[in-house]
């Protein structure tokens, strides 16, 4: 902005100030149009979570599944060793006193192998529901969280739209301040050169694409007085003073 001590063409300050709108408003669009992206980047945060929490629960599942499993083929081969320790003491010969002795050995087997399976499906399944519990604390933190920022950047979507409504109204001010010929030329500008239209000089240089401007050029848009345009991007230009 013009140092408040510097008598600036009446055209020049209403630019000046619509530019400045123009600028913010250009700001604020581009803040409220990547709200609702930041907050779906967020949600996704919380989908991924409850998909792992999902994917843990169903292996649960079929663990318990596979557990019932066992459970029962448990059952059956006990009940199959009580009745082969049964016919024991009624065996005669002594072949089929050993063969039953091999069928006691090979259900023992089969039961200390199921056992083994069991106990191991016990402990992965263990392990897995600890590790849900922890999951499951680390979705509702995430999901609190989630709201804490989605309501957070809701509030900011509001605040921008107010100032959005204030910016509207000083440029509708600014628009009916400038001259109509200046307006016109502020909006050829604009339909190359937006967001940027009026640029400052500083250090002999248009800020808009940065070329030293000739030193008669310099001398007079720090006048203030007038329009100029740089000679290379056309913009406006004008002088707010020394830093
Ligand atoms: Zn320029």
């Amino acid at each position: 902005m013009v140092a408040t001590d510097m008598a600036v063409n009446a055209d020049l300050k209403a630019l000046i100030e619509l530019q400045a709108a123009d600028s913010r408003i250009v700001e604020i669009e581009r803040e409220k149009a990547r709200l609702p992206e930041a907050i779906e980047a967020m949600r996704q945060e919380v989908v991924t979570s409850l998909a792992e929490y999902d994917a843990a629960s169903r292996q649960v599942e079929l663990l318990e599944a596979r557990h019932e499993v066992i459970r029962r083929e448990r059952a059956e081969e006990e009940e199959r060793l009580a009745h082969t320790q049964e016919r024991l003491p009624n065996i005669t010969t002594q072949k089929a006193y050993y063969a039953l002795l091999k069928e006691v050995e090979t259900a023992e087997r089969a039961l200390a192998s199921l056992a083994e399976e069991g106990s191991r499906i016990d402990a992965e399944a263990a392990e897995l529901r600890a590790k849900l519990v922890e999951v499951k604390k680390g979705m509702v933190g995430e999901e609190t969280l989630f709201e804490e920022r989605k309501a957070a950047m809701e509030a900011e979507f509001v605040h921008l739209d107010k100032e959005l409504e204030t910016l509207r109204k000083k440029r509708q001010k600014a628009v009916a301040a400038v001259a109509p010929k200046a307006l016109s030329s502020y909006k050829r500008i604009a339909s190359r050169r937006a967001p940027l239209v009026v640029v400052e000089v500083r250090d002999g240089r248009c800020t808009g694409c940065h070329i030293l401007l000739p030193p008669q050029l310099y001398v007079d848009v720090k006048r203030n007085d007038r329009i100029h345009l740089c000679g290379q991007c056309n913009r406006i230009l004008y002088y707010a003073g020394e830093e």
